[in-house]
């Protein structure tokens, strides 16, 4: 039977204590619950903040930007248009595990809302009428959840996470959207889920559930009483912290879910399967209780926990402070990783400090792979630099992502082609060598910010090439999010001294992937694999890095 938008149901996510506690991953292992009885489900995730979408933010202070197979052509009102394919982080986790790709149109931003509201009334969509948060704001919100759970295929259950911590002044008005909608469903198809932090006191040996309690009454405040309260915290917690969260915040007990610190992320649908918190909430709704399929996630988990062979993968760039700026990489090694029976070190190497060849001579010294990372701007790219060159010399297995793929060329165009100065525009507009630049048709368009390729692409793989042993297809789609190209005027020239073009697009004039011959392994590409990498599918290219890095680590050893 295929539902309709009067059977969805709607599970809230809410944040309280603190943000960061990793609402994202909770979100998405309740969804995995519903997949796991074969009910099927979508995410939304609002952000509250007055972007539009997250492409411009800094990747330091706010984590990795993520990218969507498909663009959405966001029109407020009509003649205003903003294609969006760059999302929040959340997604990328929500994508690995739901095994769904996500559309752009589920990362809902307080920016788009206001956009559409203020436009709309310059249109005179609103007949003379006061424009106000209630009703104008929130019937908007509720318009875009709306969207979303109509869209085909209607899901049994549309889970919404609501970005930040409740308290917050810009997340109001869609917490009052939240509660409308409760009350126009019925509170039966609706579950209010909130995820909080529960510290531990070493000193007193205690479980401390008074922030807890603090922010459920804030809920509260608005009209919203939890239905489920998920607890972070250092360990699994005791029973009568149980108790008292219950008691006070007005749940029952076993709808007091524990989320301890997990070192396979990937576990915890499995620790709330265990908990009882599938069941309950199949129970909230009403729905037909089924058994759980955990079969295959059991297995999927189990490779990352057997995994017993350690590598080191070194990633130099610049930011190395916050480890998200990285996320969908980091899981990408780590899914790549488990397929080989292998846990993934990451070294971070800081190049700003960090950044001729004697010294990435020494870092990479003991490492079995260099990741080049993706990133923007000047800071830290001469040490970048100096790793791709160094991976070329000591035969290190190296992986270029986009940037990391454009600096390889630099590097290479330096040290072996002797082009003194060589370098990409985006650093140095004079260089002698633009080996990376601007396609010429971008050089002519007036408007800049709607330079970059975003999304994904066609990805001609060339025969003959150790990409193409990689993927074994000569065609596929990868996503993409850059500027700037690599020139085929000087890499077609590389091919003699052993850089060959190994992946163009359909047209055939960019460049999409570059490998050296006389290496092991020493590929550049244009694209992001690490978008559709899986924890169960990893990405051909990652699961080539891995395999080359555990070859060099027992050649080593040998
Ligand atoms: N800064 C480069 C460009 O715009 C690379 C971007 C990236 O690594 N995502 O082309």
């Amino acid at each position: 039977m295929v539902g309709t938008r009067d059977d969805v149901r709607f599970v809230f996510v809410t944040g309280g204590v603190l943000s960061g506690i990793g609402k994202g991953a909770t979100t998405a292992s309740i969804a995995r619950l519903f997949q796991f009885r074969g009910y099927t489900i979508r995410i939304v995730k609002i952000d509250p903040y007055l972007n539009i979408d997250p492409g411009t933010l800094n990747p330091i202070e706010h984590g990795e930007v993520f990218v969507t197979e498909e663009t959405w052509v966001f029109r407020p009102v009509e003649d205003f248009e903003f294609p969006i394919s760059e999302i929040d982080l959340d997604f990328g986790t929500y994508e690995r595990f739901t095994g769904m790709d996500v559309h752009p149109s589920q990362n809902i931003t307080s920016g788009q809302i206001y956009t559409s509201v203020i436009l709309g009334e310059r249109r005179g969509s609103f007949l003379g009428r006061t424009v106000q948060i209630i009703p104008h704001v929130t019937d908007e919100i509720k318009r875009r959840i709306w969207e979303n759970a109509e869209k085909e295929p209607v899901p049994d259950v549309l889970l919404v996470e609501i970005g930040g911590t409740v308290g917050d002044i810009e997340a109001m008005p869609f917490l009052e959207a939240v509660r409308q909608l409760a009350r126009e469903v019925g509170r039966r198809r609706v579950a209010l889920v909130h995820v909080t932090l529960v510290p531990y006191m070493k000193s007193v040996g205690e479980f401390k559930t008074k922030p807890t309690q603090h922010s459920v009454r804030t809920l509260q405040g608005l009209g919203l009483q939890p239905d489920f309260v998920i607890c972070r915290a250092e360990h699994e917690l005791t029973q009568p912290a149980k108790e008292k969260i219950a008691l006070f915040c007005n749940v029952p007990e076993q709808n007091v879910i524990s989320n301890p610190d997990i070192d396979i992320i990937y576990r915890l649908p499995l620790s709330f399967e265990e908990q009882g918190l599938g069941t309950a909430l199949i129970n909230h709704f009403g729905m037909e209780q089924r058994e759980p399929q955990l079969d295959e996630w059991r297995q999927m988990v189990a490779k990352y926990e057997n995994a017993s062979e350690e590598i080191t993968i070194a990633m130099p760039g610049k930011y190395t402070m916050l480890s998200d700026s990285y996320k969908s990489i980091n899981e990408a090694l780590a899914h790549a990783g488990a397929a080989c029976g292998a846990r993934v070190k990451i070294r971070w190497i800081e190049t700003e400090t960090h950044c001729d060849d004697n010294c990435l001579r020494e870092d990479l010294e003991d490492v079995d792979g260099v990741l080049l990372t993706p990133g923007f701007g000047a800071r830290g790219v001469e040490g970048m630099i100096s790793a791709a060159a160094v991976a070329r010399e000591k035969q290190i297995p190296f992986l270029g992502i986009c940037y990391g793929a454009q600096l390889g060329a630099v590097a290479f165009a330096r040290r072996v082609m002797g082009w003194e100065g060589a370098h990409t525009t985006e650093v140095d507009p004079d260089s002698l060598y633009p080996v990376v630049d601007l396609m010429d048709e971008q050089k002519q368009a007036k408007n800049k910010g709607g330079t970059m390729r975003l999304g994904a692409h066609v990805v001609r793989i060339l025969p003959d090439t150790k990409l193409h042993s990689l993927y074994g297809v000569t065609e596929t789609k990868e996503r993409f999010r850059h500027r700037y190209h690599l020139i085929g005027r000087y890499i077609n020239k590389m091919k003699d001294k052993g850089l060959v073009v190994s992946a163009v697009d359909e047209t055939g004039r960019i460049i999409n992937a570059i490998e050296l011959v006389n290496h092991p392994f020493w590929i550049g590409v244009q694209f992001h694999p690490e978008f559709k990498s899986r924890p169960d599918r990893p990405h051909p290219l990652y699961l080539g890095l891995i395999r080359a890095a555990i070859e060099h680590k027992t050649g080593k050893a040998r």
